[in-house]
């Protein structure tokens, strides 16, 4: 699971601050995860499309099958 590299050249859709990587927590099927989301390095917001999001949960699935 990857960015595409121009995901970091979006900017904040809100205040166009620069994007940094930051872990975000969150808990699905009874497991808690951690993912790393482009995220707003001024103003907090976490970019996360659909697709993305979509990925992620499918990558949580696939831990939680595993144990
Ligand atoms: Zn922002």
């Amino acid at each position: 699971m990857s960015l595409p590299e121009d995901v970091m050249e979006w900017g904040c859709a809100a205040c166009g601050g620069t994007l940094e990587m930051v872990k975000v927590g969150f808990t699905y099927m009874k497991g808690n995860f951690e993912v790393d989301l482009p995220a707003c390095s001024s103003c907090g917001m976490v970019l996360v499309s659909e697709e993305l999001a979509t990925g992620k949960m499918a990558d949580a699935e696939r831990i939680l099958e595993d144990k």
